[in-house]
């Protein structure tokens, strides 16, 4: 017998379906940007950010930020999945997974590298004894290696970038790219004429998975000279990605410089009429268009909300970006030259690609890893992160960057949100 509810819901979905076809039409490749209601049935492909408020964007900064205090109070374990694998007798015979460790850094960070591989290696990776990639477009020295060995307990392997892979490509138009560098230092944009930087971003984008040392891999751990690791990790998360199906890990979601990726969002949405069959039907949308909280960040990224998973620490699988939806939306984002004429970060990439070629389900928030990259940190109320004092934003005055509220909110199942 088919319940009231459920023929209500049934109702409902069909409703949803005839009004998506009617707002849609026929040629649109079946998603648009026009206002409506957005169903999550499953065929149902369009981008529409359907959420109302009639607070005021301060009024939401404020509540989504309560809303964070309040999730992070809960006290927290591990995630309870039944599956966790606890750490061997004997790392040096134990059957990993197919995982690395990855940084990319300069000779000149030794120093804080160092710093965080004691970290990492004290928290999770003394009793797993996982590789580490070193990657960097100069060599490294050997100073550099010699430092290194002594404090990681896995394999470390020291690989160059090619510099006809790591600079920018010879069609990117100088003059043009000189002005824009300008124009967005005139904005304020971080590291708007800094070069090395656009490289940076567009190889953690576009190349970093098809290194020739990478090919090995499947899953990465990213670090980054200087950020903090706090909590003990007693079971191998490599492990926990794959038995669980996890395609990406993060701890913090910030929003972004929004003239930093002004047409980042109509760019995807041009490579997406092309490939309407990319888009995962249980994406993320609503975390890419939501437009409550930083209007202003919507409206000047063209309708991206600019929200992203901070890349600096994230836990992925590569077979991902290595798949066409993602591979080929990428190499398209690259001959567009926005990774110069703007500074689209590795971040957003990563995460638009993720939310929109992926089922959000399989996107992890590691809230049990209390982790720090300057001026944010995220700790979890769980007993082993000695040092991890503050279980917010550092600073007041940067509180209107949080999205986690949005990603839990409006993408997370209610199994994600009972994971720990
Ligand atoms: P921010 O976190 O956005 O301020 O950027 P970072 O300066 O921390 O750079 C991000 C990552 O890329 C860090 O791991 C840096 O060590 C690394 N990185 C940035 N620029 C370069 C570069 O020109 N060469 C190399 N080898 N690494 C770089
Ligand atoms: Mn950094």
């Amino acid at each position: 017998m088919v319940s009231i509810p459920r023929k209500i819901a049934r109702l409902v979905a069909f409703a949803l379906i005839v009004s998506s076809i009617l707002l849609v039409g026929v040629n649109t490749g079946g998603w648009n940007l026009r206002a409506g209601t957005k169903s999550r049935v499953s065929g149902d492909r369009r981008l529409v950010f359907s959420h109302k408020s009639s607070k005021s964007p301060q009024q939401i900064v404020e509540e989504n930020y309560k809303t964070l205090q309040e999730i992070l109070k809960k006290p927290i374990h591990e995630p309870k999945t039944g599956n966790l694998v606890r750490p061997p007798s004997d790392p040096n015979r134990y059957d990993r997974a197919n995982a690395t460790m990855l940084v990319l850094v300069r000779n000149r960070e030794l120093g804080p590298v160092v710093r965080t591989i004691k970290q990492i290696e004290a928290k999770f990776n003394q009793k797993f004894h996982y590789p580490y990639v070193f990657l960097n477009e100069e060599p490294f020295t050997e100073r550099f290696k010699e430092t290194i060995q002594k404090h990681v307990s896995g394999e470390a392997f020291f690989e160059s970038i090619d510099k006809a892979i790591w600079e920018q490509p010879k069609s990117i138009n100088l003059r043009k790219q000189a002005d824009a560098m300008q124009q967005l230092e005139t904005e304020n944009v971080g590291y708007a004429k800094l070069v090395s930087y656009h490289n940076m971003c567009r190889y953690y984008s576009v190349n970093f998975y098809n290194h020739p040392r990478l090919q090995q891999f499947r899953y990465y751990w990213r670090f980054e000279p200087g950020t903090d690791y706090y909590c003990d990790l007693d079971y191998d998360v490599f492990k926990f990605m794959q038995m669980n199906e996890k395609t990406y890990g993060f701890v913090i979601a910030l929003y972004d410089v929004e003239q930093s990726v002004k047409t980042l969002w109509p760019r995807t949405l041009e490579f997406l009429a092309q490939h309407p069959d990319y888009l995962h039907p249980n994406g993320a949308y609503d975390f890419l268009l939501e437009n409550l909280q930083n209007p202003h960040k919507t409206l000047t990224a063209n309708g991206y909300s600019t929200c992203h998973f901070w890349s600096n620490f994230e836990i992925a699988d590569m077979d991902f970006y290595r798949s066409k939806p993602y591979s080929d939306w990428v190499n398209f984002l690259d001959s567009t030259g926005g990774f110069y004429y703007e500074r689209w970060g590795d971040a957003p990439v990563h995460s638009v690609g993720v939310s929109l070629f992926e089922d959000r389900d399989k996107i992890h928030w590691f809230r049990d890893i209390g982790y720090k990259h300057q001026p944010y940190t995220l700790c979890s109320n769980r007993p082993s992160c000695a040092g991890c004092k503050k279980a917010d934003f550092t600073y007041k005055h940067l509180r209107d960057q949080n999205c986690l509220t949005n990603w839990w909110n409006y993408e997370m199942s209610e199994d994600q949100k009972n994971i720990y």
